[in-house]
């Protein structure tokens, strides 16, 4: 046997520890990856998960915004995925190009961004896989093990004020440090009860007491002036974060209450792409940037947008509201590019989804964080007999 020199000795040692520790890495680096199959499950619920499958056997999983399931999935089913099959899984940006240039004349804000974030989670999903790394560790390394989670309570506008104090309540009393409130107005009919607002807000403060953090959803409910004059009057209520105080496309109006209001307003939820997120940041100048995993092309996407808002020095909130998939994805993205503790959007009831059966290792939570997963890509595994079994 002749000897090695130190730099042959490393590259054989680092094959072999490749290939004991990361069978699937040394593979792919002996053969090209071939993406065999590309499905979308709709669930009980309205959830739609998709899987993206290779010849090597192992398997990727996304999920898809829950506004449009039935119609992205059949979108995944019979033509997206037929676009992609073939490449290699691990050509991720080029796999979001051949599906986004060939499909973005079926509108870039909505369905089809929807669709495409599905299948790009589920590549990355691919990548951690084969290389035996978390998501975190892909996109640049955690900044903490655990993610602060805020409570997101909706429903304000059919709801009294003593109900969505009693829920946010219950939410400080399971250990959450943040809540936020909803309306869930929507931009129809701006300004229809503010006396009313403004005492669901003094109600969950009062319930909550001082120590646990408050933010303030709107939903597209208010004009312009009235945004402003409520963004002032919140003040007394220690509000941290004023999202979406006008119609999403008012950016002017946008532009007016962040001039005139102390406390940070949050936008974002309704945009998709790098392209409307330099808009938005141009035009309406939020604070905070709320782009969502599931909504806004995927992990891709959101990685141009958090540069975006770095750039700009915009503080990054993602939108959130799946419990499984579309949560560890956000746990992985919110410790790499969310510097700050902020917290994170949680829905109210995600913690007791029974969505969390579908993994055999489901998400932790305590103390108000979430656990940033440890395994292979999102670092959730699917039981896909059971997921079978939950089908709409
Ligand atoms: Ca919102």
């Amino acid at each position: 046997m002749t000897s090695l020199n130190r730099r042959q000795f490393l590259r054989v040692a680092g094959a072999a520890v490749m290939a004991t520790a990361f069978p699937h890495a040394a593979y792919a680096q002996e053969h090209k990856l071939v993406i065999t199959a590309v499905e979308p499950y709709v669930l009980k619920g309205g959830k739609c998960f998709v899987l993206v499958r290779t010849d090597a056997g192992i398997t990727g999983i996304g999920e898809v915004s829950p506004m449009n399931a039935p119609a992205a999935a059949h979108l995944i089913a019979n033509q997206f995925g037929g676009l992609i099959t073939g490449m290699n899984p691990l050509d991720i940006d080029r796999c979001w190009d051949r599906i986004f240039y060939a499909t973005y004349k079926q509108g870039v804000m909505g369905l089809q961004p929807e669709a495409l974030a599905g299948i790009d989670i589920a590549l990355w999903d691919i990548l951690g896989k084969v290389t035996g790394l978390p998501l975190c560790q892909l996109l640049g390394g955690k900044r903490r093990d655990w993610v602060r989670v805020y409570a997101s309570i909706g429903g304000g506008a059919r709801s009294t004020p003593e109900k969505m104090a009693e829920r946010a309540a219950r939410a400080a009393a399971q250990g959450f440090t943040a809540v936020k409130i909803r309306m869930d107005y929507g931009p129809v009919a701006p300004d229809t009860d503010v006396p009313k607002d403004l005492a669901t807000l003094a109600a969950v403060r009062e319930a909550i007491g001082d120590g646990v953090e408050l933010k303030f959803d709107v939903n597209n409910g208010y004009s312009a002036q009235t945004a402003i004059r409520v963004g002032k009057e919140i003040e007394q209520f220690n509000v941290t974060h004023y999202e979406e105080p006008v119609a999403q496309t008012d950016y002017a109006g946008y532009a007016a209450v962040v001039e005139a209001v102390d406390i940070p307003v949050a936008a974002g939820e309704h945009e998709y792409t790098r392209w409307q997120f330099r808009d938005l940041i141009e035009q309406a100048n939020p604070d905070i940037l709320q782009p969502d995993l599931v909504k806004c092309a995927g992990i891709s996407e959101a990685v141009k947008i958090a540069a975006l808002a770095s750039a700009h020095h915009k503080l990054l909130c993602p939108h959130q509201t799946q419990p499984t998939i579309g949560q560890a994805a956000n746990l992985h993205f919110t410790s790499v590019f969310v510097a700050n503790d902020m917290a994170q959007e949680l829905a109210e009831d995600a913690l007791d989804s029974a969505l969390h059966a579908l993994f055999k290792n489901p998400l932790e939570f305590k103390d108000g964080r979430m656990k940033v997963p440890e395994g292979p890509g999102l670092g959730l595994e699917l039981d896909e007999d059971r997921m079978r079994s939950f089908l709409a």
